[in-house]
C-alpha cells in the first residue's frame, strides 16, 4: 500500500491507498490485474476487503475465460462456414455442367434463369422421357450397367415429373436439374456406395410407390420427400461403416452417438438443400416444409440396418391388419390417416430400396455382391494396416471364397422377410421376391460347390496320408513303429 500526498491530474484526485490482486481464470492462469483505489470512508484496505475482493476477481476471471471461449467458438464458426463454402464450391452443379442437361445455350443462346419455365420444359421433355422407357425405369429388375452417370441424373430429374410434382409445388426446373446433378457429385467415386447405389436406391423407391401402388397411401408431398431421401441415403459415404467410424476415431463418430454415417448423410442432404439454388422445396410452405423434412429424416435414418430388426414385427402387423379388410378402398382410406403406420412402412421401404440389389436378375446380382463385398475388403485391408486388427470374415479378403456362404446367410436372415412381407402386402411387388428367391438358388449353388472342392481335397489328403500310413507299415511288418513318427 502506499499513499500520496499530491493530486494526480487537475481533478484534484489522489491516491490514498491501493488493493491489487490478480485476476486468475479456471486454468489459473494470471489474465489481468484488478486494481481498486481509495476507500469511501479513507481507512486502508483490511482483510475484510481483500476477501471480498478476492471474489469478485474470481468472477472476472472466469468472465474473461468466458469471453476467451466465446471468441474461440467464433473463430471455429467463421472456420465451418468457409469449409462449407469450399464443399459447396466443389459439390454444386456449375453453370458448364447444367448445360449438360439443360442445354440453352446451344438451343435458346442463353443461360437457363434467362428462360421461361415453358422454354425449360421443351428441352426436358424432348430429352428426358425416352430414357425412363429406354432403361426400364418402372420395373424392379432395373439395372443401371447401361447406363451413364449423366443419365441416372436425367432419369432421376424425370421420376419428379412422372409423378407429378415438378408443377404442384412449383419447382423452379434449374434448380431441380441443379440439385439432382448436385446429389450425384455428393457421392464419393468409391467401389460401391457412389452414386449408382444412391440412384437405385431412389429408383427402386419411385418403383415401389408407382408400379407396387405404394403411393395410395401417401400424398404427393410425401411421394416427393420419399423419393427424395432415396436418393439422398448414402451421400459422401467413405466406403467404411459405422463401427469403422468409432474405431478409427472418426470425428463423425464424437458428433453422432448412433446412426452415425446415416445421421451425416441426412445432415449431407439438409445442406445441400438450404442452398437457395439447390432448394426443391423452396416454393412450399412452413408446414409443408416441416413435413418434408421430417419424413426425409425418419427414412435416411431407417436405412441404419442396426435398427431394421426392430421394426420388423411392427410392419408384419400391418400386412396381418391389411389382411382383415375385405374391401380394398376402407384400407386404403383407413392407411391414408394413420401417420405412425404410414411412417413405419416408409421406414420398412427405405430398407426393401436399400437391400433390392438382391433380388435383381442374377447377372446383376453377382456383380453388384461383388463389388459390395469389394468395398468391405477394402475396410478388411484398413483394419489390418491403419488398426492393426483383424478384420471379421466377411470383411477378409483372404476367406473371399466365402462369399456364397455369407450371401446364403444374409438372404436368410435379413433380407428374404422385407420381400415375403412386402408381396404379400401388395402382390405387384412379387418380382421383388421372385429375384431373392432366384438368387438365393444360385449362391446356394455356388457355396454347395465351394463345399464339394473343400470335400474333395480333405478326401484327397486322408487318402494320401493312408497311402503313406499303409506303406509305413508294409516297410515295417513288425509293426512296433510309433503312429506319429515318420522315422520309425
Ligand atoms: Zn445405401
Amino acid at each position: 500500500m502506499l499513499s500520496q500526498t499530491e493530486p494526480l491530474d487537475d481533478s484534484g484526485w489522489t491516491i490514498k491507498n491501493v488493493l491489487s490482486l490478480p485476476i486468475v481464470n479456471k486454468k489459473e492462469e494470471i489474465v489481468g490485474v484488478a486494481t481498486f483505489y481509495n476507500r469511501k470512508d479513507g481507512k486502508p484496505f483490511d482483510d475484510h476487503d481483500e476477501n471480498l475482493m478476492e471474489a469478485l476477481t474470481q468472477f472476472l476471471g472466469w468472465s474473461a475465460l468466458n469471453t476467451d471461449t466465446y471468441d474461440k467458438m467464433n473463430k471455429l464458426e467463421n472456420r465451418k462456414d468457409i469449409a462449407q463454402d469450399m464443399v459447396l464450391y466443389h459439390v454444386k452443379c456449375r453453370n458448364d455442367e447444367i448445360q449438360n442437361v439443360l442445354n440453352t445455350r446451344q438451343v435458346y443462346d442463353c443461360e437457363p434463369w434467362e428462360c421461361e419455365e415453358e422454354d425449360l420444359l421443351d428441352i426436358l421433355k424432348k430429352d428426358l422421357p425416352p430414357l425412363i422407357k429406354k432403361f426400364e425405369i418402372y420395373e424392379f429388375r432395373f439395372s443401371d450397367f447401361n447406363c451413364t452417370e449423366l443419365e441416372l441424373v436425367k432419369c432421376g430429374i424425370q421420376m419428379y415429373y412422372e409423378v407429378g410434382v415438378v408443377k404442384k409445388f412449383q419447382i423452379p426446373q434449374e434448380v431441380l436439374v441443379r440439385f439432382m446433378y448436385s446429389v450425384s457429385k455428393g457421392y464419393r467415386k468409391i467401389t460401391y456406395h457412389n452414386w449408382r447405389h444412391g440412384f437405385n436406391v431412389g429408383q427402386t423407391m419411385f418403383t415401389l410407390l408407382t408400379t407396387g401402388h405404394l403411393k395410395r397411401y401417401y400424398t404427393d408431398l410425401e411421394v416427393m420427400a420419399m423419393i427424395t431421401a432415396g436418393f439422398l441415403h448414402d451421400i459422401d459415404h467413405r466406403g467404411t461403416n459405422n463401427l469403422y467410424q468409432v474405431k478409427s476415431g472418426n470425428p463423425l463418430a464424437k458428433l453422432h452417438g448412433s446412426s452415425i454415417l446415416e445421421r451425416h448423410h441426412l445432415e449431407f442432404g439438409k445442406f445441400l438443400l438450404s442452398d437457395e439454388s439447390l432448394n426443391i422445396y423452396q416454393n412450399l410452405n412452413r408446414r409443408q416444409v416441416d413435413h418434408v423434412i421430417h419424413l426425409t429424416d425418419i427414412a435416411i435414418i431407417a436405412t441404419d440396418l442396426a435398427l431394421y430388426f426392430k421394426k420388423r414385427t411392427m410392419f408384419q402387423k400391418i400386412v396381418d391388419l391389411s389382411k382383415t379388410y375385405e374391401e380394398e378402398k376402407k384400407w386404403v382410406d383407413f392407411m391414408s390417416l394413420e401417420t405412425t403406420r404410414k411412417e413405419i412402412v416408409m421406414a420398412m421401404m427405405m430398407t426393401a430400396c436399400d437391400l433390392s440389389a438382391i433380388t435383381k436378375p442374377w447377372e446383376v446380382q453377382s456383380k453388384v455382391a461383388l463389388s459390395v463385398a469389394a468395398e468391405f475388403w477394402e475396410q478388411g485391408d484398413l483394419e489390418r494396416t491403419v488398426l492393426e486388427q483383424q478384420p471379421i470374415p466377411m470383411m477378409d479378403r483372404n476367406k473371399a471364397a466365402e462369399l456364397p456362404k455369407l450371401q446364403c446367410g444374409f438372404i436368410d436372415f435379413v433380407c428374404t422377410f422385407v420381400y415375403k412381407e412386402f408381396s404379400r402386402f401388395h402382390p405387384q411387388i412379387q418380382p421383388m421376391l421372385d429375384g431373392i428367391l432366384n438368387n438365393r438358388k444360385e449362391w446356394n449353388a455356388k457355396k454347395e460347390e465351394y463345399e464339394a472342392k473343400l470335400k474333395a481335397i480333405e478326401e484327397e489328403k486322408a487318402a494320401k496320408e493312408a497311402a503313406k500310413a499303409a506303406k509305413a507299415g508294409a516297410n515295417n511288418p513288425t509293426g512296433g513303429g510309433s503312429k506319429t513318427c515318420s522315422v520309425c
